[in-house]
């Protein structure tokens, strides 16, 4: 940064050197006095007349007209960087803040890093509450649940969750995307878990280590959506050793935890209870009592939006 000014100074010196200056070419004093008559210098020195003398500003013409030749050159002496008069101590300072186009940039970045999709397509990173069209009378109950969630996990830093059930298509997973990138952008981790994929790829994906530190990771974080759950296959480990585990853990903790499924509740204990070589109900109504107590049943209806 001081090298631009240094740079500056230089640029005003020479041309201090009247002599040397080309014909038409401007001089400093020129230069000075378009600097001052400038409306953002004239406010500054408005809101700071009563700490600036007149040898002051004199003082300051360098920072001045640095901040004038950078404010009107379409080459900016940083990208992404707009200068900015200030008092400093004395005299006028000039300084480089972010643009407000970097700092949203920036913001969004951050907000995409406090999501972790875990084999989910990185296009519900786009997608944000506003996009999504209210029209559909089959999503308003679940598009006003979402802002309920919204505003109580403001609130409380936790809320209860939605399970939004529905046909396949419908927008459930689109929804919950909008729901992501909100309470990211609010500073809120999430991970957003397509559940079938996950539990296929436990075995082997992992070591033992590794799963334990990944199940832990995925039952700590602010706020679990767990997509598609009825549509993986489960053996009694994923269910009662994995799947179990995680929504204990996200009870016992006060974790916000959403799901989607195409499964309403009471069809999905059914699920639950039948794995690979065996049935058990009552480790299923154990499962299903976690996840009703996590998450509140919505029904999402309407036509199927892969058709269009
Ligand atoms: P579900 O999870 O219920 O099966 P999705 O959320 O995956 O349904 O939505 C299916 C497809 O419909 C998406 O891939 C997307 O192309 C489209 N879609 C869903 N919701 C919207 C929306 N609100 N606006 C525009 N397109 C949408
Ligand atoms: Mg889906």
């Amino acid at each position: 940064m001081e090298s631009i000014g240094e740079m500056l100074k230089k640029a005003m010196a020479d041309s201090l050197k009247d002599q040397e200056r080309p014909a038409g070419a401007e001089s400093a004093q020129e230069l000075a006095d378009r600097a001052i008559k400038d409306p953002d210098v004239q406010k500054f020195l408005k809101e700071h007349a009563s700490e600036l003398s007149k040898q002051a500003v004199q003082d300051s013409m360098t920072n001045i007209c640095e901040f004038y030749l950078q404010k009107t050159s379409p080459v900016k002496a940083i990208a992404d960087y707009q200068a900015e008069l200030f008092m400093n101590g004395p005299l006028i300072g000039v300084r480089y803040l972010p643009t407000a186009a970097k700092r949203q940039r920036d913001e969004e970045r951050a907000a995409e890093s406090r999501i972790e999709l875990i084999d989910m397509p990185k296009k519900l990173r786009r997608i944000t509450l506003t996009d999504l069209d209210k029209g559909d009378p089959g999503r308003n109950a679940a598009l006003l649940a979402v802002g309920k969630f919204l505003d109580e996990y403001e609130k409380h830093h936790t809320a209860k969750g939605l399970y939004l059930t529905g046909d396949f298509g419908v927008g459930k997973t689109y929804i919950m995307a909008g729901l992501a990138n909100r309470v990211a952008k609010n500073g809120g981790k999430v991970i957003f878990l397509h559940l079938p994929t996950f539990i296929s790829g436990l075995s082997s994906h992992f070591s033992d280590n590794s799963l334990q530190r990944e199940i832990q990771r995925v039952a700590s974080c602010d706020v679990l959506i767990l997509d598609d759950i009825g549509a993986e296959t489960l053996s009694q480990w994923s269910r009662d050793d994995v799947l179990g585990v995680i929504l204990q853990a996200r009870m016992d903790n006060d974790l916000a935890t959403c799901f989607t499924s195409n499964m309403e509740m009471d069809d999905l204990e059914d699920h639950f209870a039948s794995t690979k070589n065996a049935v058990d109900p009552v480790k299923a109504a154990r499962l299903m009592q976690r996840v009703r107590y996590l998450a509140k049943e919505i029904i999402v209806t309407g036509r199927n939006r892969r058709l269009n």
